[in-house]
């Protein structure tokens, strides 16, 4: 048994740890993130723009057929107008026409109305656009910075696992099965340091007795933690 070897490779694998840990939380991961969301928002507000600008061209094309079927009917009924000698037919037709003409100025309004909300939408969608380069810039640069970064966690762990197969080598199997099983009984630190009277596993001061029973452990031999039963090695 090496003692001193359980420890290298406990901190080995906290190492490890803490970059798996780290790696999806990486500042770079977060810029990455809001770069995106940047231009998902811009891609929103373009779509919205679109469908401002479409909606306004349906209406556009509503009025303009609609008040093209009134100048028809009115020029049928002035047609008509021509014909009639019964002054009040004649009244009920001017009437009528006089009803398509204020229908006709109420479709003017509404396409007066449309092509103004459609205007708005292409200055919308003008802006947005103008935008969109800037953004995409940055979403490119990100994901540079974002490849940059895992390369270089992704390089310190597979240095750290060349580190743990080489400990694991000199250990061989037994100890490491050791190992694994406590790792796994504590959560993921099984073995601890003696730092003065301080376990660095469960962080308790060993009273002198314990202090004493744990270093008359011979020194190739594994000691117990007596607070927390983890593997301490002095
Ligand atoms: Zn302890």
């Amino acid at each position: 048994m090496n003692p001193s070897a359980f420890l290298a490779l406990q901190d080995l694998d906290t190492a490890l740890d803490v970059i798996t840990h780290q790696r999806p939380r990486l500042p770079e991961v977060i810029a990455h993130q809001q770069a995106a969301a940047a231009v998902a928002e811009l891609a929103a507000g373009l779509a919205e723009a679109q469908q401002r600008i479409d909606a306004a061209q349906a209406a556009i094309e509503a009025s303009e057929h609609a008040a093209g079927e009134l100048t028809k009917k009115r020029s049928r009924l002035e047609a008509q107008l021509k014909t009639v000698i019964a002054p009040r037919e004649a009244e009920a037709l001017m009437h009528e026409i006089d009803t398509i003409n204020a229908h006709r100025s109420d479709l003017d309004d509404q396409e007066l109305a449309a092509l103004d909300e459609q205007a708005q939408g292409e200055a919308a969608a003008a802006a947005l656009t103008a935008e969109l380069p800037a953004r995409e810039a940055s979403l490119t640069a990100a994901q540079a910075q974002l490849a940059a970064a895992h390369a270089t966690v992704d390089a310190e762990v597979a240095s750290l696992r060349e580190q743990r197969e080489a400990v694991v080598a000199g250990l061989g199997a037994e100890s490491t099965a050791l190992y694994e099983r406590v790792r796994k009984q504590f959560g993921g630190v099984g073995v601890a340091r003696l730092e003065g009277s301080h376990c660095s596993g469960c962080h308790m001061d060993l009273s002198p007795r314990e202090l004493d029973l744990v270093k008359a452990v011979p020194a190739d031999t594994l000691a117990e933690c007596p607070q927390c039963g983890r593997i301490i090695v002095r």
